[in-house]
C-alpha cells in the first residue's frame, strides 16, 4: 500500500485493492463469504435488504462470535452450515435491523451472551454484558475491545479484534451513520480520533452494504479525487457481480471517506456556503452530512 499521499498513488491503492480482493475471491470460492481479519476467520451474513451480520472464529475452532444478528433466519442457517456454535452475540447498536434475531438466537443456543453498550440496558434483547469505553473481554477464545463511538445512537460501540473492527451504522465504507441521536461533534470523535486512532491496515467491517451510493456522494463532492473515481468503478463491477464491497480498511476510508476528510480542501470548499462563523472540522461535519441527508 502507498504510503505517500493518495492523489499521487491513487492508481497503486487501486491494485492493492484489487489484489485484496482476489484473495477474498479465493477464500469465498472455498466456502462462502469468508475472509481474514488478522488471526481471525470473519464471515459475511447478508441480512434483510443491505443489512450484514458477521461470525467470527479462530481457525479450527467452532466457538464463533456474532456481531449483530440481523435477523435469526440467515444467522442460523449459515452458523449451522459452517457447524459453528454461538458464545456471544456483539450488538453494534440496538437498532432492530442489528438486533432483531437476538431472541431467536438465544432460543435455539440458550446462554449465549449479549454484548452492547452499558447505556444501551433495556434495548437490546438479552444483553447480559453491560460494556464500557475502551473495556476488553474474551470470547470464543478472541480478544476483543470496545469502542464506545456515539454519534448515530448514544449506545453506538465498534468491536475490534484481530486487525478488524466491526463499526455497525457509525462508520460506512465512503461514509457514516445518519446523526438519530449524537452530535456532529460527537460523530467527528468517534469517527477521527476513536477510530482514526486505529492502524492504517484496520479492516472494516460495517453494518450496511451503503458503498456504492456513499461513493457516488463522495465522488460529488471530491469529483477529482482518483481513490474515490477508482473504489467506485471496483465498487460497481462487484455489486453488478452481486458481491459485497467490504471490508474495507480504514487506509481506503482515509483516502475515500468524505467524514474522515473533512480537513481537506476540496471538501470544506464544497460546503463552504453552508458554514457560519464556525468552521471546525466537527461543523463541516455536520454540513457534509446534512448534504448526505438530502444527497
Ligand atoms: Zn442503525
Ligand atoms: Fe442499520
Amino acid at each position: 500500500m502507498p504510503r505517500g499521499g493518495w492523489g499521487r498513488q491513487g492508481f497503486r491503492a487501486f491494485s492493492w485493492i484489487c489484489g485484496d480482493w482476489g484473495v477474498a475471491k479465493v477464500l469465498r470460492a472455498a466456502g462462502g463469504r469468508r475472509a481474514y481479519g488478522g488471526g481471525v476467520e470473519v464471515h459475511l451474513v447478508p441480512c434483510l435488504k443491505d443489512n450484514y451480520a458477521y461470525l467470527l472464529h479462530l481457525p479450527g475452532s467452532s466457538d464463533a462470535i456474532v456481531v449483530d444478528a440481523s435477523e435469526e433466519g440467515p444467522v442460523l442457517a449459515e452458523l449451522e452450515r459452517l457447524g459453528l456454535t454461538p458464545r456471544a452475540i456483539l450488538a453494534t447498536h440496538h437498532h432492530v435491523d442489528h438486533v432483531g434475531g437476538n431472541e431467536g438466537v438465544l432460543a435455539r443456543y440458550p446462554g449465549v451472551k449479549v454484548f452492547g453498550y452499558q447505556t444501551d440496558r433495556g434495548r437490546i434483547p438479552g444483553q447480559t454484558d453491560f460494556l464500557e469505553d475502551a473495556q476488553e473481554f474474551d470470547v470464543a477464545g478472541i480478544g476483543v475491545k470496545a469502542l464506545h463511538i456515539p454519534g448515530h445512537t448514544l449506545g453506538a460501540v465498534a468491536y475490534v479484534a484481530e486487525g478488524a473492527a466491526f463499526t455497525g451504522d457509525t462508520l460506512f465504507a465512503a461514509g457514516c451513520g445518519r446523526l438519530f441521536e449524537g452530535t456532529a461533534a460527537q460523530m467527528y470523535e468517534s469517527l477521527n480520533l476513536k477510530l482514526g486512532a486505529l492502524p492504517d491496515d484496520t479492516r472494516i467491517y460495517c453494518g450496511h452494504e451503503y458503498t456504492l451510493s456513499n461513493l457516488r456522494f463522495a465522488e460529488s463532492l471530491e469529483p477529482n479525487n482518483v481513490a474515490i473515481a477508482t473504489k467506485l468503478a471496483w465498487a460497481q463491477a462487484a455489486r453488478d457481480k452481486g458481491e459485497p464491497t467490504l471490508p474495507s480498511t480504514l487506509r481506503e476510508e482515509r483516502m475515500t471517506n468524505p467524514f474522515l476528510r473533512v480537513a481537506e480542501k476540496d471538501v470544506v470548499a464544497k460546503v463552504n456556503e453552508r458554514l457560519a462563523q464556525d468552521r471546525s472540522p466537527q461543523a463541516v461535519l455536520a454540513a457534509v452530512r446534512a448534504m448526505k441527508d438530502a444527497f
